[in-house]
């Protein structure tokens, strides 16, 4: 896997960072919501 391949994975499921971006639809999901407020797709 390159550096690169490896930063988009960490930038889906980085429960650590403030926020979380959408696989879905590529908004931003609040740390600590398991639902994406945009599309409503379920993370956790
Ligand atoms: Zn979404």
């Amino acid at each position: 896997m390159g550096d690169e391949e490896r930063r988009a994975a960490d930038a889906v499921v980085d429960l650590d960072a403030d926020a979380s971006e959408c696989p879905a639809c590529l908004g931003t999901i609040p740390r600590g919501q398991g639902r994406c407020p945009g599309c409503g797709l379920r993370l956790f």
